[in-house]
């Protein structure tokens, strides 16, 4: 049987083979590590295809190229973190310019617009955008781009993507689809109708918890080509070591979101069964909110799970008591962690439209058995 066309290949394949091939001198099958600031050229003004490893780097090139295949986008650019790929992605406006926010969008681009890009007159508006009416009337004539995150952290809110991108397109604004949390294994905005993906690239899609990255992704050509540019103009870019372990990660992508899903629905199961917790914050419940739209939108509901106790303080116990999940910020990697949002991850919101209830407890499901993990929160919980 012949081999499909590339394009054609399905997702595990292409994650391991799109941008992929052997190295051409000695057939390594890894992407080399080019650790290079520039290129020698063969005559002035002529570069081979690299001038300036700022511009360009074939790891860089590689990485770009597979991440665009998964998420079914024509082009993706990587950034030297998640908040370096906003940033980038937000300077294609102009003072004057609005974003629409969600009202549990992550904090640090809220963070971004609120405390830095306002000085510039870049104006945001905040919307609960899992209320198609309220996101209609919240869109204003300066509005350029409708900002979705879904699931959102750490309440795991869903959003209607195809809803959002009809409306943000009937009003002239573009609709971003921070895809960090479902990564494109689970779902590919692109292919619902947004205009652009972003990603913390440190999260699910690197997932060993060992480096900070972003990306980009889109397939319109114009935007494509402006980011390009500021990409290389701006120059937030990410080291060719990073990339080569953001590349490793995609490889593996799909067979650890396939456990992640597998061990936080396991997680939410138990929980939702536990006496001490009063609430349960997981689209894969049936009883959530968002729980039909998950399922039509994503082909599983992701590895975040986050939980009400009675207290405070009863909140910080738990979180100080777990042995498995570590007491950390961020997300997304093979070890479990464990979190209390209100006072960490989302402290710089505090007094905002984006404030958390301080006994919510947010959960990353690693990829440790299920079972050991309901044990080391049965433990915890007490
Ligand atoms: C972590 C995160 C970001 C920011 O990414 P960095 O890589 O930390 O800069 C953006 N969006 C979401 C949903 C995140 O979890």
């Amino acid at each position: 049987m012949a081999t499909p066309p590339r394009d054609a290949l399905r997702f595990e394949t292409r994650a391991i083979h799109a941008g992929q091939e052997p190295e051409e001198l000695y057939g390594a099958v890894n992407v080399p590590i080019y650790q290079t600031s520039t290129y020698a050229q063969p005559a002035v003004g002529r570069p081979k295809r690299y001038d300036y490893a700022r511009g360009g780097n074939p790891t860089r090139e590689a990485f770009q190229t597979a991440l665009a295949s998964l998420e079914g986008g024509a082009r993706a650019l990587a950034f030297a973190s998640g908040l370096a790929a906003e940033a980038t992605l937000l300077l294609t406006l102009r003072p004057g310019d609005r974003v629409l926010l969600p009202d549990d969008v992550y904090g640090g681009t809220y963070r971004l617009l609120a405390r830095v890009l306002s000085a510039w007159g870049l104006e945001h508006d905040v919307v609960d955008m899992t209320d198609p009416d309220a996101l209609r009337d919240a869109i204003r004539p300066e509005t350029r781009l409708v900002w979705v995150e879904t699931p959102t952290n750490p309440l795991l809110k869903i959003v209607d993507v195809a809803a959002c991108a009809e409306i943000a397109h009937a009003a002239g604004a573009r609709v971003v689809v921070d895809n960090t949390f479902a990564t494109p294994y689970l779902q590919r905005p692109l292919e619902l109708g947004a205009d652009v993906v972003v990603h913390s690239v440190t999260k699910y899609l690197a997932g060993h918890s060992d480096l900070v990255m972003g990306a980009i992704v889109t397939s319109d050509e114009e935007l494509a080509e402006r980011l390009a540019f500021l990409q290389n103009a701006v120059g937030a870019v990410p080291g060719p070591m990073d990339c080569y372990l953001a590349l490793r990660g995609l490889k593996t992508l799909a067979v650890r979101m396939r456990a992640h899903c597998e061990g936080a629905r396991a997680v939410a199961g138990f929980l939702a069964d536990h006496p001490k917790v009063a609430r349960v914050h997981y689209p894969g419940l049936p009883h959530h909110p968002g729980h039909a739209v998950a399922a039509r939108q994503m082909a599983d509901f992701g590895g975040m799970v986050s939980f009400e106790v009675a207290s405070e303080a009863e909140a910080i116990r738990i979180a100080e008591s777990t042995e498995l999940f570590f007491l950390a910020e961020s997300l997304g990697g093979v070890e479990s962690l464990i979190e209390v949002p209100a006072p960490m991850t989302h402290a710089s919101v505090a007094g905002s439209p984006l404030e958390v209830p301080p006994t919510l407890i947010r959960l990353s499901v690693g990829l440790e058995h299920p079972e050991d993990l309901i044990a080391d929160l049965a433990r915890a919980l007490g």
